[in-house]
């Protein structure tokens, strides 16, 4: 599997943040419809808080006009008693006071509560300024007391009218939810026109008081005035009494049962029930003590008042307390479930998400591993949602299923063929495909195995005879050389070339030459000693290599002895053959020598054996030394002789079957050494031996090509073709193709007019090079012909493959064309051509038999010495008729 793969299934989250998701939905959807409930409950908080404050104020503000109306009390007496001339100090004594001193506890306590005012109520500063002014005028000598009476009124009158407002706003901020603070602030607002109304009744009182003792009086607006605000004043008091209210209950009976309120009570109802006369006489005594006595009463009914507007302040302050802290505990209670529930959910989802992440990250961790192939973890846990528990049984199971497989595979892969676990299928499907792949594997393995003993021993032996082969043979050979150089021992080659094997093969047929060979290598490995080595070089070349002869004359025994065995008839289905034996020896008597020289000497030594007359042994000597030295010679000779041009090329015609006509000139080298001519057989294998061979064919090239230009000038031979003879090494080198066109190109030559003459055994040499470098020759409009067709290797079956345009039939087979083996082989030959499509030229005709009998077999041309040997150029004539 893919890294890619895999990583394309990771992509996308994880899968806890959707399962949180789930789980936290609820609480958004709470949050969402708490959210209204909780601006509810803050706004409720806010509004009593708001109230609290508001109340408090107000209670400040209450307090403070009543303090202030205190206040004016001393001075109002100081200046009226003044305004009779008396002392005040007199009057303090009448009156049971300390004026003064009560003057400035008043101012004090006035100045404390404007100071406790909040600073942001506008009524704190200008109260402060105006009551500068009110006092500085109350001070100064010889005031009226009126004026002052009505500056002081003015100023209590703006603080009832800030009570007034912060009532109103106590009210309004209340709300719905607020009905004590309601009650609280109703009352607070009824004890505050409660008081105004007693100071109301005290005030006009002592106004008509004081008028009676003057003589410009009104004294029935005064009294009139006086009877309003004692109704009012006992018609608040009673309405508040009938409320029946618990926390002011107290106050109120205070004021009821006070001895004083009802002396003020009595005082007044007496100065409403006497008419005053205007203008009468001064008071008596006991008239001035009772209004002494009334004023004392009014001061304690004052204070009382004043306790009973505290406790109505104190109660409204209360309440708006309880109600903020009710709105409060409301918003902290709902505060505290959302909390409490969004904890709850949150655990709760949290727990939910991790008991199902937790499992599937182990899970994917395990299939994570899995997929990267490590088997050996831990199996998948327990519990679990079942699903979870499935997938992870899954899991080991499939685990399992691969461990097994993985087992399989070890041991395959250990090439333990017989481990029993290839004998179990695995569990599933799976298990049951991959146990028959497994099977197919081991079985393939198996016979893989074998195979490759097989090609083992192939590489090193003769498929035909079992034998080691070429390969194998060199090996041995240089092995044996190694060890023979290090004891100083020799180590004897015999090469065995079976004489008139070609025969028997083409004679009985490729089977029976096959067994031929078969008997031969068993002979020859039961005619030698244990130890030696039995080998096929190829065809019908073996060889023998041993290392216990030490001379030469040992080891010619054993080829004798090897020829003899050869020799024995060889009966095979109830047919009797012979075979010969021609052996070449090669000895090294010291381990001197490679294993290549020594195979190559033995060769030698064969070739000489069989020009000597086959089925003996020669050994690679002294003579076969010169012969080298020989060769050598000679090969620097002809490598000057094609510099200086001392070559030659004859052309030998071929001309048409029926028509006699010339069809072709196939080139043949010639060499003058010294004025004796070297044979072709003799010089041309001299140069094949080396690159010497690419130049005379590069030479043999240009010079055909131009001599054909040149006849063609002179217009000889029309559409003759030259024939160049190519060698196998030249055709295998690199720089045939660029000769071929070279030569072409110089002689200005009809490429189609030129044929290049190949044996097959280069062909079969290397097929692949050969081919290619044909084919490109072909490419150039040249034709290719097999040279010495039937000699070599090629059988008739393989001739379609090869890039070939003409047959040249070996002349061996001509010369025995009367006989009816090669009369049938020439036949078939012939007949295969044409089905291919190839041109026949039939080789060494000599006769006139020969060549009527190649014209009933529709051989297309000949060449031979009856027609015309090979001339110089200057004399090319063929035979008349
Ligand atoms: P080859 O290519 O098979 O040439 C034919 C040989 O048969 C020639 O021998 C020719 O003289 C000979 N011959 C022609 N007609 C008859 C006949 O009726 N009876 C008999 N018994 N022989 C006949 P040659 O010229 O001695 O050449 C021998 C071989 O040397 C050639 O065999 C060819 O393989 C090689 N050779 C000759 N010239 C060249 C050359 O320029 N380059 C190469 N690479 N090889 C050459
Ligand atoms: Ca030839
Ligand atoms: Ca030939």
């Amino acid at each position: 599997m893919s890294s890619a793969r895999t990583g394309d299934r990771r992509s996308g989250l994880p899968i806890w943040p959707r399962l949180l998701a789930l789980a936290i939905l609820p609480l958004v959807g709470i949050s969402l419809v708490a959210a209204p409930v909780i601006r509810d409950r803050l706004a409720v908080a806010d509004s009593a808080r708001a109230t609290e404050r508001t109340v408090a104020t107000l209670t400040q503000v209450f307090e403070l006009r009543y303090a202030l109306a205190e206040e004016m009390i001393p001075i109002e007496a100081r200046l009226r008693v003044g305004g009779y001339g008396l002392d005040p100090r007199l009057a303090s004594a009448f009156l049971g006071f300390d004026i003064e001193n009560a003057e400035n506890t008043s101012r004090a306590r006035v100045d404390q509560l404007l100071a406790q005012l909040p600073a942001d109520l506008p009524l704190r500063a200008e109260a402060t300024e105006t009551l500068r002014d009110v006092r500085r005028q109350a001070d100064t000598e010889g005031v009226a007391a009126e004026p002052v009476h009505d500056a002081y009124s003015a100023l209590t009158d703006r603080f009832a009218a800030t009570t007034d407002e912060l009532l109103a706003e106590a009210g309004r901020s209340g709300g719905a939810s607020g009905a004590e603070i309601h009650l609280a602030t109703d009352h607070l607002e009824q004890v505050s026109a409660l008081i105004d109304a007693a100071y109301d009744e005290r005030d006009q009182m002592f106004r008509l008081v004081a008028q009676s003792l003057t003589t410009d009086v009104d004294v029935d607006g005064a009294t009139r005035a006086l009877v309003a605000a004692h109704d009012r004043f006992h018609r608040s008091f009673d309405d508040l009494r009938a409320e029946g209210l618990a926390a002011l209950g107290t106050s109120l009976d205070a004021i009821a049962a006070s001895p004083e309120a009802a002396a003020f009570d009595d005082a007044v109802d007496r100065a409403i029930g006497e008419t005053p006369t205007a203008g009468a006489d001064a008071p008596t005594t006991s008239q001035l003590a009772e209004i002494a006595g009334a004023f004392r009463a009014s001061f304690v009914r004052a204070d009382l008042l004043r306790d009973l507007a505290s406790t109505a302040a104190a109660y409204a302050a209360a309440e708006t307390a309880q109600e903020r802290r009710h709105a409060t505990d409301a918003l902290r209670d709902v505060v505290l479930l959302l909390l409490v529930l969004g904890v709850v959910t949150a655990s709760g989802a949290l727990a939910i998400t991790r008991s199902i992440t937790g499992r599937l990250h182990r899970l994917a961790q395990r299939a994570q591993a899995v997929s990267e192939g490590v088997l050996d973890g831990p199996a998948a846990d327990e519990g679990g949602p079942r699903e979870i528990s499935v997938v992870a049984g899954a899991l080991d199971h499939t685990v399992a299923t691969l461990r097994h497989i993985e087992a399989q595979a070890t041991a395959l892969a250990r090439g333990q063929l017989d481990d029993p676990v290839l004998a179990t299928p695995g569990a599933g499907a799976l298990g049951a495909s991959i146990h028959t792949t497994v099977q197919e594997l081991s079985r393939a393995w198996r016979e893989g195995e074998e195979l490759q003993q097989r090609l083992a021993h192939q590489a090193n032996h003769d498929l035909l005879t079992a034998l080691p082969n070429r390969k194998a043979a060199l090996e041995a050979l240089d092995h044996a050389l190694a060890r023979a150089n290090r004891h100083g021992d020799a180590v004897c080659v015999l090469f065995c070339d079976l004489d008139g094997f070609k025969r028997a093969n083409d004679t009985f047929g490729h089977h029976i030459g096959d067994r031929i060979l078969r008997e031969c290598g068993q002979r020859l490995t039961a005619g030698v000693r244990g130890g030696d080595l039995v080998a096929r070089l190829g065809g019908d070349e073996f060889v023998v290599i041993t290392e216990r002869l030490t001379t030469t004359r040992e080891a010619a025994e054993l080829a004798r002895r090897l020829i003899a065995v050869i020799g024995e008839p060889i009966e095979l289905d109830g047919v009797s053959t012979r075979v010969g034996l021609s052996v070449g020896i090669g000895m090294s008597l010291d381990g001197h020598a490679t294993g290549l020289d020594l195979l190559r000497d033995a060769d030698n030594a064969v070739h000489r054996a069989k020009k000597l007359g086959k089925g003996r042994y020669e050994v690679f000597d002294e003579q076969a030394r010169d012969e080298l030295a020989l060769h050598n010679e000679l090969e620097q000779a002809l490598r000057m002789a094609l510099e200086s041009d001392e070559l030659t090329l004859h052309y030998q015609p071929v001309t048409d079957t029926v028509t006699g006509e010339v069809r072709g000139l196939e080139a043949l080298a010639r060499w003058s050494r010294d004025g004796e001519p070297v044979s072709p057989a003799a010089f041309i294998p001299v140069a094949e031996q080396s690159d010497l061979i690419n130049d005379l064919g590069r030479w043999a090239l240009r010079t055909a090509t131009t001599q054909l230009a040149a006849w063609a000038a002179e217009g000889h031979f029309p559409g003759a073709y030259v024939a160049v003879n190519v060698s196998g090494r030249h055709l295998l080198s690199d720089g045939l193709v660029d000769d071929v066109r070279a030569a072409l190109d110089e002689s200005g030559l009809d490429p189609g007019r030129l044929v290049i003459e190949i044996t097959e055994t280069v062909i079969v040499h290397d097929l692949i090079t050969a081919v290619a470098h044909l084919e490109a020759v072909r490419a150039l409009g040249v034709r290719v012909a097999l040279d010495d067709f039937g000699t070599g290797y090629t059988s008739i079956g393989q001739l379609w493959r090869l890039p070939i345009d003409v047959l040249k039939i070996d002349g061996s087979f001509i010369r025995h064309l009367e006989t009816a083996h090669d009369h049938v082989i020439v036949e078939l030959m012939i007949e295969v051509a044409h089905t291919l499509g190839l041109a026949l030229v039939a080789e060494g005709v000599e006769t006139a038999t020969q060549q009527a009998t190649l014209r009933d077999l529709d051989c297309d041309a000949i060449q031979g010495y009856l027609i015309a040997r090979p001339q110089p150029a200057d004399r090319v004539t063929i035979a008349p008729g």
